[in-house]
């Protein structure tokens, strides 16, 4: 595995599969690797000839009095561990070079996808994915990648980069892989890392919340309220109180009050001690049967 710092070697690096026709495979990443993030390289490397991910903690999706100077990092464990993974190239600027002075510029789903779950600006609000997009939209120009592979997990930025990409014709797949959980449920996640032995034990309540809605839409419950009401019973036993709990259609985030065939996605976001966590189920109409 080759490391690169700059865009320059990243460029010279790729020039030569590039020119022989490889298929080339980024996966972003802000590091701290856990099983979730090696998901996507396992899975790059299954379909790509040159697997490239890349490593940038990326300031600006971070908002005021957030996390980014605690944000954990350990750049040596992940370079084994995306070694051992089989990466080809991991890519890890750093700020200056992403943004330089003077730098103006900004990509924006401008439609209510960036905003409906974070919606509240008490919170992260959509000053968070004009962060996400358009460092991802910076990542994809300097890599081209044929694929680029994202978690299930951060369900909502998905479905922000996938929109992205059609609106501005980046000639890039976009694969979603599935959440990759602890035993216990809980979604594997850099910032678990945050968390004491209390506070993990209470952070699997988000997944049993999850599944709480699940079970109620298998046993024929349609009314999303109903769906959302026991996944919030669930966290309340644990003493978590979510920023939001939400069902909305998996397709466009548009809201949704009855199960109707489309799949559905119920999405949870809680602060966890220090951590703010976040998961979602996907419930499919032939999971309700
Ligand atoms: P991050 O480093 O947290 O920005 O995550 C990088 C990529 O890994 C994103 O596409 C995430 O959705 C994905 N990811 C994070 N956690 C998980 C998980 N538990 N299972 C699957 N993918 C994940």
């Amino acid at each position: 595995m080759r490391i690169v710092r700059t865009r320059t070697e990243l460029r010279e690096a790729l020039a030569e599969p590039r020119r022989e026709g490889k298929r080339i495979g980024l996966v972003p990443t802000m590091g701290y690797f856990h099983e979730g993030h090696l998901s996507l390289m396992r899975g790059a490397r299954e379909d790509c000839d040159v697997v490239v991910v890349s490593l940038f903690v990326n300031p600006t999706q971070f908002g005021p009095g957030e996390d980014l100077d605690a944000y954990p990092r350990d750049e040596d464990r992940d370079s084994e561990l995306a070694a051992l993974e089989g990466v080809d190239l991991l890519w890890m600027p750093d700020p200056e070079g992403m943004y330089p002075e003077g730098f103006a510029t900004s990509v924006e789903v401008t439609n209510s996808l960036a905003g409906v779950l974070e919606g509240d600006p008490g919170h992260r609000g959509p000053s968070h994915f004009r962060g996400v997009t358009t460092v991802v939209a910076k990542l994809f120009n300097s890599v081209q990648p044929d694929i680029a592979y994202f978690g299930r997990k951060d369900a909502q930025q998905a479905v922000v980069i996938e929109r992205m990409t059609q609106d501005l014709d980046f000639p890039v797949e976009i694969a979603v892989l599935p959440t990759v959980r602890e035993e216990d449920g809980l979604a594997l996640s850099s910032r678990n890392a945050y968390l004491d032995g209390e506070q993990r034990e209470r952070a699997a309540a988000i997944s049993r919340a999850l599944r709480a809605a699940e079970r109620a839409a298998k046993a024929g419950e349609t009314d999303t309220g109903v769906l959302v009401e026991a996944a919030r019973d669930e966290l309340r036993r644990a003493g978590i109180e979510p920023e939001y709990v939400e069902a909305r259609a998996a397709e466009d985030l548009s809201p949704i009050a009855e199960l109707n065939g489309r799949p559905v996605l119920v999405a949870v976001a809680a602060r966890v001690g220090k951590a703010r966590l976040i998961d979602n189920v996907l419930i499919t109409p032939n999971r309700e049967a």
